[in-house]
């Protein structure tokens, strides 16, 4: 039986800005108490249970769904109509499964320190993992079905047509599954395969003790990754900037032995689910579950290799700006010129929704129904996770987390989740419930889209130099981020699994090599690499949650620089042409494999020239930088 997808649970990172934080109108409430925020800026989570009773129904319920879907063992090959009724079934237990998930898990979210929410999704979690064992026999069983005899089915039932594509799937991967014996092992392994996962998440937040520093004013900090990040945006000293790096990085390099060995653990993990299922390699088993070619991967790293210039004269131009003697990644975050502007949330609903004006009535229509519901928790308060995050219910919609905090990165961030709720809304309209899930290779698709729709109406509408660098700065920003840094990571993953796979041994040592060699490579005599940068990698959570995952930004943010260029520019007939191919991609959900997807919206992600375009965007962008930054004085 195919994985279930949980919905895209997108998180974004941004930079935050430093403000003078202006009053301006509706601000930011100033409490940071749950119950004092108005209810119109707080989830409801009535359309999903209308109270904890209903959920607990919800869950004996679906319960006794999968012990009956067990019971549908050895019937598959009775003919269509069983294989249909299971499908059904299935869709069904599927679509519970979304309520009774989401249900506890976003009322956790904005209050994580409720240990009885906290209990009640674990609570799921345990029962999901029973499933999974209890299902182990499917794929395996409807594989015995000759392909050609299950095509014949699926064109004798027309029930069967919305699980062609889901069916036919599992055919192309047959190479890879085993037999009911083997898939079984390979269940039991899934448990304890956690294991370095969970050592990881262990180390680096229970166990972690985080240093203090005293700053240049006197004041003494604990370092958490938030005040880190806090340090690096907002103090314009430079040896703060370079003392609480030095400190926070100490804090790894002082556990690296540790998390090499446990990132030894999750690559071995990798390699030998590859192995068990004929794979080359790791990054073979990875991108086979969505039929993504390994040379995308392949082209992505070699061409960005290649396309470092922009980078590193951005680098150069930060550091003349900012007036320093020597650069270092530590001060890349400091914004280079202090702005008041505020983007109060009642505003910045307004302004994303304007800008979004080309994709056409209908869509824009849609967004503001979702932005005007109560599906959207937009202020942060005491307990309530960090970053921003779009999570769907199929049959319900998208919900979506906020920390509004008024700056120009909190604009963004509106207007970058707001493509993934839209994403979300269009594809569950448009797709029966089998196919509605996307993946997060087309998801940061249509996220990035919406943040270029916005950039370009901030762009038109502004003169001012200073707020045009700080818009194109954002923008360099995000290529940074998004793009560059991502890519660096891939590269990273692709040498260490190379360890493994050739049966090297992965210490402190090697890794902290590698990742020293892809700075140098990436930033040149641009910036000064200091020694400790080496052990960045075990602390980039992506590396231990999941691996191979990141480069999917990349590809997504090349795919959206395209598909934006389609929609902005050309002929009136090829513009809309081009939009009406990328409003049928938002509602395509996962009906098909995301490379082939993206192609018929009009991107090849098997060309150089499509990643190249990126780099060449990044070119002009600094170019414009440069511009703006002589006109301000
Ligand atoms: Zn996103």
């Amino acid at each position: 039986m195919n994985k279930l997808l949980l919905g895209t649970v997108a998180a974004s990172v941004h930079l935050l800005f430093a403000t003078g934080a202006l009053a301006a109108s509706a601000p930011k409430p100033a409490t940071q108490n749950r119950a004092e925020i108005p209810a119109r800026y707080k989830w409801d989570f009535s359309p999903i249970y209308a109270n904890w009773a209903e959920w607990d129904a919800a869950m004996t319920s679906i319960e006794s769904k999968m012990d009956a879907f067990a019971a549908r063992k050895g019937t598959l090959k009775n003919g269509p109509a069983a294989v249909l009724s299971a499908y059904l079934a299935f869709d069904e237990i599927g679509m519970l499964q979304y309520k009774v998930y989401r249900y506890p898990q976003l009322q956790r979210d904005v209050e994580t320190r409720n240990q009885e929410v906290a209990g009640k999704f674990q609570r799921v979690g345990a029962v999901f993992a029973k499933f999974g064992t209890a299902t182990a026999w499917f794929t395996p069983e409807l594989l015995k079905i000759p392909q050609a005899t299950m095509e014949q089915w699926i064109r004798d039932t027309p029930a069967l047509a919305p699980y062609k594509f889901t069916i036919l799937d599992n055919y192309r991967q047959q190479a890879h599954v085993l037999d009911e014996q083997g898939e079984k092992l390979l269940s039991y392994a899934a448990r304890f395969s956690q294991t370095p996962t969970a050592t990881f998440q262990e180390l680096s937040t229970s166990d972690i003790k985080f240093p203090k520093v005293t700053l240049s004013d006197g004041k003494e900090i604990t370092l958490s990754p938030g005040t880190y990040q806090g340090v690096l945006q907002t103090n314009y000293v430079q040896a703060d900037r370079a003392k609480a790096f030095e400190a926070f990085l100490g804090t790894y390099a002082a556990t690296s032995n540790t998390y090499a060995a446990i990132y030894n653990g999750v690559m071995q993990k990798g390699w030998f689910t590859a192995q068990a299922r004929n794979f080359p390699t790791v990054l073979d088993a990875a991108l086979d579950d969505h039929a993504v070619p390994i040379d995308v991967v392949k082209t992505l790293v070699d061409t960005v290799r290649a396309g470092t210039a922009p980078l590193q004269r951005y680098a150069k131009l930060r550091k003349k700006l900012l007036g320093l003697d020597s650069y270092h990644l530590y001060d890349g975050s400091i914004p280079i010129y202090k702005t008041t502007a505020t983007y109060p949330y009642d505003d910045a609903k307004e302004t994303v929704l304007q800008s979004m004006a080309p994709l056409g009535a209908d869509y824009v229509a849609k967004y503001k129904k979702f932005l005007a519901g109560k599906q959207i928790d937009v202020y942060e308060n005491d307990g309530k996770r960090s970053g921003a995050y779009v999570g769907g219910v199929y049959g319900v919609g998208p919900y979506m987390l906020l920390n509004h905090n008024d700056t120009q990165s909190a604009l963004f961030t509106l207007a970058h989740e707001g493509g993934h709720a839209m994403h979300t809304i269009l594809s569950y309209e448009k797709q029966p419930y089998v196919t509605s899930s996307y993946t997060i290779f087309v998801a940061e698709v249509a996220s990035t889209t919406n943040e270029r729709f916005l950039l370009n109406k901030l762009l038109e509408s502004t003169k001012d130099p200073k707020e045009r660098f700080l818009l194109l700065q954002h923008a360099v920003d995000s290529i940074v981020g998004t793009f560059y840094t991502q890519v660096l990571f891939a590269d990273f993953e692709l040498q260490a699994h190379k360890l493994v796979e050739q049966g090297k041994p992965v210490t402190a040592a090697v890794l902290n090599g590698i990742y020293l060699d892809l700075l140098k490579t990436y930033y040149g005599d641009a910036v000064t690499i200091d020694d400790a940068y080496k052990y960045t990698w075990s602390r980039i959570p992506h590396f231990f949650n999941s691996p191979y995952y990141v480069y999917q930004y990349a590809t997504c943010f090349a795919s959206s620089a395209k598909l934006f260029k389609d929609m902005t520019t050309g002929a009136p007939a090829s513009r809309a042409a081009a939009t009406a191919r990328y409003l049928e991609l938002l509602g395509s959900g996962g009906n098909d494999h995301p490379m082939a997807q993206l192609q018929k919206a009009g991107v090849d992600l098997s060309k150089r020239e499509t990643v190249q375009a990126v780099v060449d965007q990044m070119q002009e962008l600094v170019t414009q930088m440069e511009i703006e930054a002589a006109k301000i004085r």
